[in-house]
């Protein structure tokens, strides 16, 4: 396009070359500034209309392909801040849902109403029991390069940190874990050392592997089913692994990574059956429990429960830490909490510093008056 500006320029000035030069040389350097802005103006025509043919062409070409993580027919709650995540990016999003579960149709078009969601690929076969990263992980690829997909998105939690970073790997991509923000279509914000430090990397990958932080992203709404649905005609890899059993630890009370209010206890809780003070406030707040790694490590709870940076990142409406010091790792998993309120006895502890709201208090006392107080 350039090319033909110029010539179009040169047929010019050669007929008025021709006509104006032997009469009046200021023509011919007027002519000469017109021509410079005629060039300037045409290259600028040029330029954008180039920028825009490539932005229009990125614009058909790229796209986002989120994964939908789900567990005993059930979406999981994480599948819909990806969603949120996936659609920042701008271009159309299709979910990838692996299931072999009879109520794998049932989950497509649940998928298929969530906000946000413009296509369902469905691949449905054994080798996606238990959402095995050494199966999902090819059919990732598969579908991604037949998509062309320019974008994989998954929530971070242990299904997608465990699965795509292999998708990544196959690709010859760098993933890029734990995002907080997305900054454009190639740059993220995501947090180093413990949550002390945030890092804005840009990815030059032609292909992008996002894991997001959910609690930094909104939930996508359910909704009217309104995508369209496919069947994957990826292949089935079976894994070289083979799933034996799980031990899950059941709980009516809300799910920790999602729940409004956390009671969160830590070593000075002394043993696994004081937990009950925080279990018996956390049933009338309508919340649910968490822990330090130091509760964890002595056995007073499952690590199911475990807060911070080796644990589950959450970000509730209200954390109570009771009987918790504040150590850094386990602040990176719980400093995005909307209110903090601290119970512990040392009025030095460095959980006072993040606090909303601290009572320097024996906890063995304090707990169940909070509890009383609250049932009245
Ligand atoms: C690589 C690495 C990763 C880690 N990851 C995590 C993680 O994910 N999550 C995590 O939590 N930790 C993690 N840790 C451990 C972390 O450094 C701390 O050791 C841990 O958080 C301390 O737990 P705590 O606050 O329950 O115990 P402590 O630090 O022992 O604090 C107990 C608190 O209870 C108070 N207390 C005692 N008795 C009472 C009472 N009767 N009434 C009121 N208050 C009382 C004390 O004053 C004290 O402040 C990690 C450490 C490392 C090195």
């Amino acid at each position: 396009m350039q090319h033909n500006v110029a010539t179009v320029f040169r047929e010019r000035r050669c007929s008025n070359s021709c006509r104006v030069c032997p009469v009046n040389n200021q023509i011919t350097s007027m002519f000469s500034v017109i021509r410079s802005s005629i060039a300037r103006s045409s290259q600028g025509t040029c330029i954008s209309s180039r920028t825009l043919i490539h932005t229009a062409n990125r614009k058909s070409l790229a796209s986002t392909l989120v994964l939908i993580e789900h567990k005993d027919g059930k979406l999981s709650s994480s599948s819909f801040n990806a969603v949120t995540a996936a659609t920042q990016f701008g271009f159309p999003v299709t979910a990838l849902l692996a299931s072999s579960s009879a109520a794998s149709a049932a989950l497509a078009s649940e998928t298929a109403a969530i906000t946000g969601v413009a296509k369902v690929i469905l691949a449905k076969s054994d080798v996606y029991d238990h959402s095995q990263a050494e199966a999902v992980a090819p059919l990732i690829v598969a579908t991604a390069k037949a998509g062309n997909f320019s974008h994989v998105v998954a929530a971070h939690t242990a299904f997608g940190k465990n699965v795509l970073p292999r998708a990544a790997a196959l690709c010859d991509s760098s993933p890029i874990s734990d995002v907080i923000q997305i900054e454009g279509v190639d740059t993220f914000k995501r947090t180093i050392y413990a949550g002390n430090a945030i890092a804005q990397v840009k990815s030059k990958d032609a292909v992008k592997f996002v894991t997001i932080r959910t609690t930094s992203f909104p939930a996508a709404t359910p909704g009217d089913a309104v995508a369209a649905s496919e069947a994957s005609t990826a292949s089935d890899v079976a894994p070289l692994t083979r799933w034996v059993s799980e031990e899950v630890a059941k709980s009516d009370r809300p799910e920790l990574a999602s729940a409004k209010i956390v009671i969160g206890g830590g070593r000075g809780m002394k043993s696994g059956d004081n937990f009950q003070l925080l279990y018996a406030l956390a049933d009338k707040l309508g919340g649910t429990v968490g822990a330090s790694r130091a509760a964890v490590d002595a056995g007073f709870v499952g690590n199911d429960l475990q807060i911070g940076q080796t644990g589950k990142i959450i970000a509730p409406e209200l954390y109570i830490a009771v009987g918790i010091s504040g150590a850094i790792q386990h602040l990176a998993g719980m400093k995005d909490s909307k209110t903090i309120v601290a119970i512990n006895k040392d009025p030095e502890a460095p959980i006072f510093q993040v606090s909303d709201y601290g009572l320097v208090a024996d906890l063995f006392k304090a707990v169940p008056e909070l509890t009383e107080k609250i049932s009245k």
